[in-house]
């Protein structure tokens, strides 16, 4: 992280300097802005997060709930969910603060004494290499918390009003000139105090959950099938002797029902996820009088002949499953995309919902938001065609319908008895779940998010240049040494929720000054008058703000000089035209050679554009200059 561009001051350097508007900003909840988010869970906290990145743009983020939550609902954070929070400087305190997910343990009925459960196998959670950040486990209301200061410690200093419900959009199809508006009843404790009050919106979203008032408004409609599978879940301090309680582990039981257990942060907090089954369990079922104690009676029922002693119970709640989906994740249909833009936009779990097994619901409903974020601020602040907004509920709602088709595969699995014989074609074979656990690994880690050609995704016409940067997914991250300081860092960490594209300029292994460079001419044009970065960036942002170059060299970081540098990696910038020299990296000695490790011809060089949210846009030769400036043409706008 950098700071004191524009002038060096005493304490915090994380806490930004507030823009002037917040003095003049009137107290409460304002007249009009620029968006309201719906909705202070994961997704809608992420949207605000990022939007509170761009002091700007007025954001407004409302709940009907009294404050913050507090505790329970999800708690799995997927390898990419960190990589996210790096980009938004929340990656340290998480990962320090979480429980790691190394190691999964799977239980089965012994084949002696069915009654017993007995360890099948313990595998890797994560295969090596798939990202520099683990797999944690930490509760929903700490992750909220985190986007909540990050909000706060912005320029923009922006704050959640509770105890606002948003009861419907109101807005005129046929005229994008007027906001949205949208009336929100104060509600106390749940209870609707009587009181109202409307907001005017450009852009709303409905980050409101799977009840969500914002999809109603726009008529779109979760559809799909509840699975008929109820879980009962607790976080639980308890004394057992099951030994594997501080692993994640899978448990199916003969006759019992199933059982996951996740350990949480903090050394001793578990959570346990209980199958409740339709048969034994009918009664408490039915009778809708499910306790922490019957809970804990089940668990009790699946581990045997182990047993868990339950001391204190942190949270705990009920759920059931269902795999439901909206067709489109804003206001317009898809016979109008080609004449009108998306004004109401709906994420997260108001337009996908699923079980809660593979872990992914908060993550796919932050990724959602991020996916979202960028692109409403690129168009709010006049950098990018209004255009991209369309191509939220495409990337989105492709990646939403993945997940329900997994998660009903995996959760199906998940469910199932053990096999009692090979002839048993209900049944799921333990071995087979733990192969499929692991084969599915890249997906649940939240890293196998590939998104189609579109106006922001590229076509693979190149994509030989680099085959470890696959086109249309995220930007995989790697060591290297920054050339300036000779700090080793990740590559991928350049990369901050700040709205900016990313160009890597992987330079062929000639030396950057001489005749015979590659990477050179592509320098040259990059500091020209033709060059994108004075395209697309508006007259006194800094050069970096729209277009961030960034530049990846062969030579170790000894034997290249930095007055040898091209001036496009030298870039001036703030109120003092001081030099930002953290642009330029080397191959980390003590790693993999990064060149190597993501499939770079080391003689023609490449580059690797990559989108605000770190996807990979289009891979090209060095000396495809049109190339690069007429596809950054198609999104961004000439402002120049
Ligand atoms: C009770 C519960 C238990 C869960 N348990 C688990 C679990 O054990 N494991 C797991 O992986 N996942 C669990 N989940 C799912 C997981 O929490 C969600 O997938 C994730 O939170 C989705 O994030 P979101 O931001 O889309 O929605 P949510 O987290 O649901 O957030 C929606 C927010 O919108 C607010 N809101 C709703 N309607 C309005 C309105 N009209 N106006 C203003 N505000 C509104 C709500 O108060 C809420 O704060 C659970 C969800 C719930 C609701």
């Amino acid at each position: 992280m950098q700071f004191y561009l524009d002038g060096y001051q005493a304490g915090d350097p994380f806490l930004a300097d507030p823009h002037p508007s917040v003095a003049t900003r009137p107290e409460g909840l304002p007249d009009e802005v620029d968006v309201l988010i719906v909705g202070c869970g994961p997704a809608g906290m992420v949207l605000a997060a990022q939007l509170a990145q761009f002091p700007e743009i007025r954001t407004a983020i409302v709940d009907r709930r009294n404050g913050p939550l507090a505790v329970g609902q999800a708690d799995g954070v997927a390898c990419r969910t960190v990589e996210m929070f790096e980009a938004f400087g929340l990656a340290d305190q998480l990962v320090s603060e979480a429980y790691w997910v190394n190691e999964v343990g799977f239980w089965r009925p012994d084949a002696e004494d069915p009654s017993r459960i007995t360890r099948t196998g313990r595998i890797q959670d994560v295969e090596d290499g798939l990202s520099e950040f683990p797999h944690v486990i930490v509760n929903q209301a700490r992750m909220l918390a985190y986007l909540r200061e990050s909000m706060g410690r912005s320029a923009s200093r922006l704050e959640p009003f509770y105890g606002l419900q948003a009861a419907d959009v109101q807005l005129d199809p046929a005229d994008d000139t007027t906001p949205a508006t949208v009336s929100l009843r104060h509600v106390r404790d749940g209870e609707e105090t009587g009181e109202t009050s409307t907001i005017r919106a450009r852009y709303v979203v409905g980050c409101d959950g799977a009840r969500s008032a914002v999809r109603t408004s726009i008529g779109q409609e979760l559809a799909g099938d509840a699975m008929n599978q109820t879980w009962g879940v607790m976080d639980v301090l308890a004394v057992t002797d099951f030994p594997d309680i501080r692993l994640k582990a899978v448990i199916h039981s003969a006759n019992q029902g199933n059982l996951l257990i996740i350990p949480r942060e903090g050394g001793y907090l578990v959570r346990l996820y209980i199958e409740l089954d339709q048969v034994s369990d009918r009664d408490m079922l039915e009778g809708r009088d499910v306790t922490p104690e019957k809970l804990a009676a089940v668990a009790n029922r699946i581990l045997h002949p182990y047993s868990i002693d339950v001391k204190s119970v942190g949270w705990w709640s009920v759920y059931e499953i269902g795999q439901r989906l909206c067709r489109k994740f804003d206001d317009v249909p898809v016979e109008e995309v080609p004449s009108r833009l998306p004004r109401v936009f709906i994420a997260g779990d108001a337009c996908h919902t699923h079980s809660a097994k593979a872990g992914q619901g908060m993550n796919v409903s932050m990724a959602d938001a991020w996916n979202l974020g960028w692109k409403l601020a690129s168009v709010l602040r006049g950098t990018a065609r209004p255009e991209l907004l369309h191509t939220y509920s495409g990337e989105r709602q492709a990646v939403a319908q993945e997940l329900i088709d997994f998660d009903r595969e995996f959760a199906r699995m998940m469910s199932a008895k053990p096999k009692s014989s090979p002839d048993d074609a209900e049944g799921v074979d333990p071995e087979a779940f733990q192969a499929h656990f692991a084969q599915q690994g890249r997906f649940t880690a939240g890293v196998a998010t590939h998104y189609e050609p579109s106006m922001i995704t590229g076509p693979d016409t190149h994509q030989q240049l680099a085959t470890g940067f696959p086109l249309g997914m995220r930007f995989h991250s790697a060591p290297v040494i920054r050339l300036a300081d000779a700090k080793p860092v990740q590559l991928g960490h350049a990369a901050r929720a700040d709205g900016a594209w990313r160009l890597y300029v992987f330079a062929d292994g000639a030396y950057p000054t001489g005749a015979e460079s590659r990477a050179r001419g592509l320098y040259d044009f990059l500091a020209s008058a033709k060059s994108p970065v004075v395209r697309f960036t508006p007259a006194g942002a800094d050069p970096d703000s729209v277009l961030d170059v960034r530049g990846v060299f062969q030579q170790g970081h000894r034997e290249l000089r930095v007055e040898d540098l091209p001036a496009a990696l030298l870039p001036r910038k703030g109120v003092f035209g001081l030099v930002d020299s953290e642009k330029a990296f080397c191959p980390d000695p003590r790693a993999e050679d990064l060149f190597d490790l993501r499939g770079i011809d080391r003689e023609q060089g490449c580059m690797v554009l990559v989108r605000p949210d770190q996807f990979v846009a289009a891979v090209l030769p060095l000396d495809a200059h049109d190339e690069l400036g007429n596809f950054l043409g198609g999104v961004l706008l000439d402002v120049r």
